[in-house]
């Protein structure tokens, strides 16, 4: 639900699904930590009854994302996967998805173990290149899973593009809008049909949360997920709620900054000796630039470094940094590092990584809102490991 007052993003992101309580005037959305909600009588309620179905601070946030996303409904979820997981449930058995070939990893792992036994079938595809898309279809197709840019590979695929695709063959379209957030690219505006998130992430923004959501336009798709939701019960509590509409406030200060940081060190790393190849959407180099330059605002947080490095090097980088952090995740004010090779995409078997491009040499940065020149001789410390 938008806000009366404006429809400016900044203004959205501050204001949008918040009034001030009507029974004190607090004008933080309170944490309503309560299970239940009492009756005047037997189903005469104020519009709340029990708490995984509905509470008043994840209202909040939900009516927040939507207008973030630029769409009409947001849903709640306890985490990123369980919101992914509620999308999957649209589905029944003998249905075939289109998924990008390299998807998020749990994502990858939900559809391989657990939903391939129940009878759902996965094609996984470049999504970069719209003739595989095509080509991938087949006439039980229910679902196309894409990710924009992907990691760690920060590939683009053309949201409207495929948008199109989907919608003239009525084959639904999910978009895990994570990496970019709504304030770089809104996939709802470009025709696809379901907005999924990860809010631990930049949405959330301090590293202090677990949470996911869903944001669509059409009446119907929101009943079906809203049932989804209540029946399998993934649902957030309201102190995650609350820090993820904390976070909301920042998002568009938070990632302007995160930009130009990153774009800062893409750069200043693009000239160093021991720098195979710099993966940035925001980079002339990066094969995708020109769709990112057209359908992202900027080109987002997320660095990939190939360093002419081996693996055990490549290690010894990670591990030498001060102001970076080694960790999975991404998207909160501190920067960090990863090896995804040996952390984040371990899973995948070598040759499998190997075959999609992504290099044991990799690592990928998370930029944080640090101030840069620190953040810069940090790298540069670092990366004399690399020899
Ligand atoms: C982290 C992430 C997820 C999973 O979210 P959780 O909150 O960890 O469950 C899904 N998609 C992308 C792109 C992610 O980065």
């Amino acid at each position: 639900m938008k806000s009366e007052r404006t429809t400016g993003f900044a203004t959205l992101a501050v204001h949008a699904g918040q009034e001030p309580d009507p029974t004190t005037g607090a004008i933080m959305t309170p944490v309503f930590l309560t299970s239940t909600y009492v009756q005047a009588a037997p189903s005469k309620t104020k519009g709340y009854d029990y708490s995984r179905t509905h509470n008043p601070t994840r209202t909040a946030l939900e009516h927040n994302l939507a207008a973030l996303e630029g769409g009409r409904y947001g849903l709640g979820f306890a985490s990123g996967m369980a919101a992914i997981h509620c999308v999957l449930n649209l589905l029944q058995s003998g249905d075939h998805v289109i998924a990008g070939n390299d998807l998020y990893g749990g994502t990858y792992r939900l559809l391989r173990t657990l939903y391939q036994k129940f009878g759902l079938e996965t094609t996984f595809v470049d999504l970069t290149d719209t003739e595989q898309l095509e080509g991938a279809f087949r006439e039980n197709t229910r679902l196309v899973m894409l990710e924009t840019p992907t990691n760690p590979l920060l590939r683009c695929c053309d949201l409207r593009a495929i948008a199109k695709i989907c919608k003239r063959r009525g084959v639904l379209s999910m978009a895990d809008n994570t990496f970019a957030t709504p304030f770089l690219q809104q996939p709802l505006a470009l025709g696809c049909d379901i907005v999924a998130h990860s809010t631990t992430k930049y949405l959330g923004g301090h590293s202090d949360v677990v949470g996911g959501a869903l944001v669509v336009n059409e009446p119907d798709l929101l009943k079906k997920l809203a049932h989804f939701q209540n029946s399998c019960g993934g649902t957030p509590g309201p102190m995650d709620c609350f820090l993820v509409l904390r976070g909301t406030k920042t998002l568009h200060i938070r990632m302007q900054r995160h930009c130009e940081n990153a774009l800062a060190v893409a750069k200043w790393l693009e000239k160093h000796p021991r720098v195979e190849r710099v993966i940035y959407p925001g980079l002339p180099s990066h094969p995708n630039h020109a769709l990112a330059k057209k359908q992202m605002r900027a080109g987002g947080g997320m660095v990939s470094v190939e360093l002419k490095a081996s693996v055990a090097q490549a290690k010894k980088v990670c591990s030498s940094f001060q102001v970076f952090s080694l960790a999975e995740s991404l998207g909160g004010v501190e920067s960090l590092v990863d090896h995804p090779a040996s952390m984040t995409h371990a899973s995948i078997p070598a040759e499998e990584r190997r075959r999609t491009g992504l290099q044991d040499g990799l690592i990928r940065l998370s930029v944080g809102i640090e101030d840069v020149g620190d953040l810069i001789a940090d790298l540069d410390r670092a990366l004399q490991k690399a020899r």
